[in-house]
């Protein structure tokens, strides 16, 4: 998708004259590529709409500010899309405040209701979890482990099987403990729909949230909008989460979330862990949808920190995609030296994050160094080949006997090495700008 987006503006850059024939085609490839990230098609095709009127060929000036122009015009209207307008009910301090969570099981309700609080909690607030969702086994507990880990008082119930119940009298005895932020978790599926949406309804009736917030799985695809346009009728949704913007959705469904709701992304969760979760911030979001992802920053970072000498080598390689076991040994000695290039890879979250996740350092070094020594027991001919089948069982046995360390060990570190080809076959076909050129986007 990159690739795509790459090779449409570079198509425009390289054509002298941009007429209406090369902003059609841009537009449309474009287009292409935001279907692909789920953005509803309605919404692209309002956006197709809009750049026309927005970027009058005639009043352009001759030479190279059109393709700035229209850039930034499919920039600015994607970012436009993802404001409602107002901003949505913001909980204050120390003033009670009720917030219910909605949206289908699955899409990180219980997760991110804990990721919420933790975050207030952090920042000084009182937060509280009550558990309304009667209807999923084990519901409860999934609550109860989150919220104990993070010291956040809780409220449900193993037996009782009325949602309104539950959520009332939890919502009552955190108002009596003066808790200033009372989170209320909801079930996701029923047997029927009609029935959940009934069921958030009068949930909502009976604690009367100051704050509806819509979670939606950032992988849902085209559902987004119906999804939640069915939320908003049944209750009065006021912000939306989207969640697992770690895994490869780009979340273009946030955009229709935005449209059916009405209301503005407020969070974003990018992990399995109480503090994955982010405060949703516009630029960075579209350049992602717009498969342009980090790579503004991570491009200037490249600039600015690698020898003017060793940057052609590793563009070069970058835009090769072809990821080696070797190129990962180098890799792997740039960042433990934490030289320049290492810099650069911790610029690339993905990257970084599986190597090296938060917190686990030290542990992931001393990983580095024994996937190192494993790799010293391999042949150029292993080093060199990008060529997954290459490493069959005797080679693997053969690494193993070398390096004296267990098969299942070589088999992890040749995991690994997938895991991080993938996220480095993303640059495949990469474009690479020059120093300034992406910082327009
Ligand atoms: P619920 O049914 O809506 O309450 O969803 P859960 O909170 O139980 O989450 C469903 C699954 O998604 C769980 O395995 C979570 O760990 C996972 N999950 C939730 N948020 C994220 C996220 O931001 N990133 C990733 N990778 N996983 C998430
Ligand atoms: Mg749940």
């Amino acid at each position: 998708l990159g690739g795509t987006i790459s090779r449409a503006l570079q198509q425009m850059s390289n054509a002298t004259i941009i007429d209406e024939k090369v902003l059609n085609e841009c537009l449309n490839e474009i287009s292409r590529a935001l279907l692909q990230s789920d953005v509803q098609f309605k919404l692209v095709r309002d956006m197709q709409t809009n750049i026309k009127k927005i970027v009058n060929l005639d009043d352009l000036a001759v030479g190279h500010n059109k393709r700035k122009i229209i850039q930034q015009a499919i920039f600015n209207e994607l970012c436009k899309m993802l404001d409602p307008g107002k901003p949505s009910f913001t909980p204050k301090k120390g003033k009670t405040c009720v917030v219910m969570f909605v949206g289908l099981q699955g899409s990180g309700k219980t997760t991110t209701c804990t990721k919420y609080a933790y975050y207030h909690q952090k920042k000084g607030w009182k937060p509280a979890l009550v558990c309304a969702d009667t209807f999923r086994a084990g519901a409860f507990d999934q609550l109860k482990q989150n919220a104990t880990k993070a010291k956040i008082p809780f409220y449900g119930s193993y037996t009782e099987s009325d949602p309104v119940k539950i959520a009332v009298e939890g919502v009552e005895r955190f108002k009596k403990e003066n808790c200033d932020l009372i989170i209320v978790d909801t079930s996701g599926r029923h047997k029927q729909e009609a029935a959940l949406f009934e069921e958030m309804r009068q949930v909502s009736e009976a604690t009367k949230p100051d704050l509806v917030i819509f979670v939606m799985d950032s992988s849902i695809g085209q559902a987004a909008f119906d999804q939640a346009q069915a939320f908003k009728q049944s209750v009065a949704v006021g912000a939306v989460i989207v969640t697992k913007m770690d895994g490869h959705a780009k979340g273009g469904g946030a955009l229709s979330a935005v449209a059916a709701t009405k209301s503005p992304v407020i969070f974003i969760g990018t992990g399995e862990h109480m503090d994955e979760f982010e405060v949703f911030d516009v630029k960075p979001f579209v350049s992602r949808l717009l498969g342009m992802g980090d790579l503004s920053g991570f491009m200037d970072k490249i600039h600015e920190v690698v020898p003017m000498d060793q940057q052609p080598e590793l563009l070069q390689k970058l835009s090769e995609g072809n990821f080696t076991l070797r190129i990962m040994y180098e890799q792997f000695q740039n960042i433990l030296k934490m030289g320049p290039i290492g810099q650069v890879f911790s610029m690339l979250p993905r990257f970084s994050a599986e190597l090296m996740p938060k917190g686990r350092e030290k542990e992931s070094q001393a990983k580095i160094k024994r996937y190192m020594t494993m790799m010293d027991s391999m042949t150029n001919e292993e080093l060199d080949s990008s060529n997954p089948k290459l490493m069959n069982d005797s080679r693997i046995l053969r690494i193993a006997r070398g390096s004296g360390r267990p098969v299942r060990e070589v088999m992890e570190m040749l995991e690994e090495y997938k895991r991080l080809a993938k996220i480095w076959s993303k640059m495949k076909g990469l474009k690479i700008p020059k120093k300034g050129e992406m910082s327009a986007l």
